[in-house]
């Protein structure tokens, strides 16, 4: 078993808001978020006044204690406002893919249970379709403006008093971000207050940005690494989060340069361009000191080559899921010079590893061996929501949680990822799930079965690749023609962007697919190729 090598850290039991904004008196006029694009400022002093009365306002509407409101927003300046008036009111906020369809959405709210939305103009046709798709909705919001829907500014103006709800850190939930975990379609995962803020304490005797640190805030807040360590990491240490809708590279070099960024957390794809893409060199990127990349496997040798091209000290990796809060390992960043290459880093305080064989669960592997990762740690989830059988699957009776991810640590305790036995597939580290696809592809009318893997492209990027049993009518259905099906119905990063047509799904007699026989046959045509 591995412990953290750093002194444990307090449980904060503290709502999420207090957690994250307790100090926002003191940081007064800093800037706590900037619109990356048109530079509109949000100061702390507003932040924490505009957050207290939209909570106002969405008490006097009638949110309550135990509500789930949906954020379906790209990010942008509000998103934090809506998400903290959103839990000082005592609802559990569920964050969406901006990109998701009606029906995408509409089981995110079914599910979920959700009241209310929160949105964006260009995204109301969606939220609207979905909201009637899944019933309940009493009220969408939208953050700018759209006839007929109050907007959040506005709202900001009410006379109504503060709501005073009393939270129970432990119990209640602050989050429920979506994920499909180890197997099996996307799962409400129910984070608690004491969770998230705990993890964020945890962070921070590794994590570097400071009050006059500048984060560029590019990765998405819906996801769970965004939303800690682009929006609540960021504003608990008074630093400034500049924030961008999407990834538009010139975008995200340019606001590097204007708002002098300092540190970026980042995703491996975008390491790659930063390491790679000509346009790199017409910016002065120099302000920036750190680089965190997390959410998918990062190339040691890309790595290196981004950091020796950008003239910064090794980039580091942290690692994590959505069940975790999400963070459990990283490379501290007075460590980055020691770290081994390809390692995600060194457990974080309070936090427990084993690493059991893949053959005899029982037993821990030794070090430098690899094996199925498992975590204990005040960062674990509470379980998924409504969910009990695909909780105990994951968290055994002594609190260690399953991680599906095979790793192998050094004697210093290291760790490297090097695999996963879990169906999930990561699309520039969103979270694809086999099976949601391989229901969809059964609705075809010329598919008889379906089966779906990650593939690791030239890039190095994994992508869902899809092997078809054709219906005996369909003998001339194409892969375009199955592509074409798939994204039609699903947000662009859950598309199969591979085809390959079998004459049968390797599936053990319990009806379950045998996933290692599609990477074998994966690995054997690759070679071949
Ligand atoms: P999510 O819940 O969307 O954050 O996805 C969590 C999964 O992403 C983990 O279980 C890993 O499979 C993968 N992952 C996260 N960080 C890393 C990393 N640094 N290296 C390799 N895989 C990672």
């Amino acid at each position: 078993m591995f412990r953290s090598e750093y002194e444990e850290v307090p449980a904060v039991e503290l709502p999420i808001h207090e957690a994250v904004l307790g100090r926002a008196a003191e940081f007064g006029d800093t800037p706590a978020l900037i619109d990356g694009v048109d530079g509109t400022t949000i100061t702390y002093e507003q932040l924490d006044r505009f957050h207290r009365r939209l909570a106002a306002a969405f008490a006097d509407t009638g949110v309550e204690k135990g509500d789930v409101l949906a954020l379906h927003s790209p990010n942008t300046i509000a998103f934090p406002t809506a998400f903290f008036a959103a839990t000082r009111a005592g609802a559990s906020v569920t964050t969406v893919h901006p990109l998701a369809t009606p029906d995408e959405l509409a089981k995110q709210l079914t599910d979920s249970g959700a009241r209310w939305i929160v949105t964006v103009s260009p995204l109301l046709e969606t939220a609207r379709t979905a909201a009637e798709r899944a019933g309940g909705i009493r009220e969408i919001f939208v953050c700018d403006r759209a006839p007929g829907h109050r907007s959040l500014t506005d709202m900001l103006a009410t006379a109504a008093p503060e709501p005073q709800i009393a939270i129970d850190p432990v119990e209640d939930i602050a989050a429920l971000p979506y994920s499909s975990g180890t197997t099996g379609i996307p799962k409400g995962v129910m984070l608690t207050h004491r969770s998230i803020a705990t993890n964020l304490a945890q962070l921070e005797p590794v994590m570097t940005a400071r009050p006059g640190d500048r984060v560029l805030a590019v990765l998405p807040f819906f996801h769970i690494y965004g939303l800690t360590a682009l929006m609540n990491a960021p504003l608990r240490q008074g630093a400034t989060a500049v924030v961008l809708p999407r990834f538009d590279l010139d975008t995200f070099l340019a606001a590097i340069e204007t708002h002098r960024i300092t540190h970026l957390y980042v995703a491996p794809p975008i390491v790659l361009a930063l390491a790679k893409h000509p346009a790199v060199a017409q910016y002065d990127l120099s302000s920036l000191k750190h680089i965190i990349s997390a959410a998918a496997p990062l190339d040691a040798d890309l790595a290196r080559t981004c950091a020796r091209r950008l003239g910064l000290p090794p980039i580091a990796q942290g690692y994590g899921m959505t069940e975790l809060s999400p963070c459990t390992h990283i490379v501290p960043s007075d460590r980055t010079e020691d770290a081994p290459p390809g390692t995600v880093g060194k457990l974080l305080p309070g936090t427990e590893m084993r690493i059991v064989s893949l053959d005899d669960p029982s037993t821990d592997v030794g070090a430098g061996e690899r094996g199925e990762i498992l975590i204990r740690g005040p960062q674990v989830m509470k379980g998924y929501l409504g969910r009990p059988d695909a909780t105990a699957a994951m968290i055994d009776e002594d609190g260690w949680l399953h991680t599906g991810d095979v790793g192998h640590a050094d004697a210093g305790g290291w760790l490297h990822i090097v695999d996963r036995v879990k169906e999930l597939i990561k699309y520039k580290g969103f979270q694809v799930a086999p099976a949601e696809l391989e229901a969809l592809l059964l609705t075809h009318p010329g598919i008889a079965d379906a089966a779906v893997i990650g593939f690791y492209n030239d890039d190095n990027n994994e992508v869902p690749h899809a092997y078809v049993v054709r219906q005996p009518t369909a003998t001339d259905l194409s892969e375009g023609e199955v592509m074409t099906y798939v994204a039609e119905r699903v947000a662009p990063y859950k598309r199969v962007r591979r085809v390959t047509f079998v004459a049968g799904v390797p599936r053990a007699a319990s009806g379950k697919i045998l996933r290692r026989e599609l990477r074998d046959l994966q690995e054997q045509r690759r070679v071949l190729e």
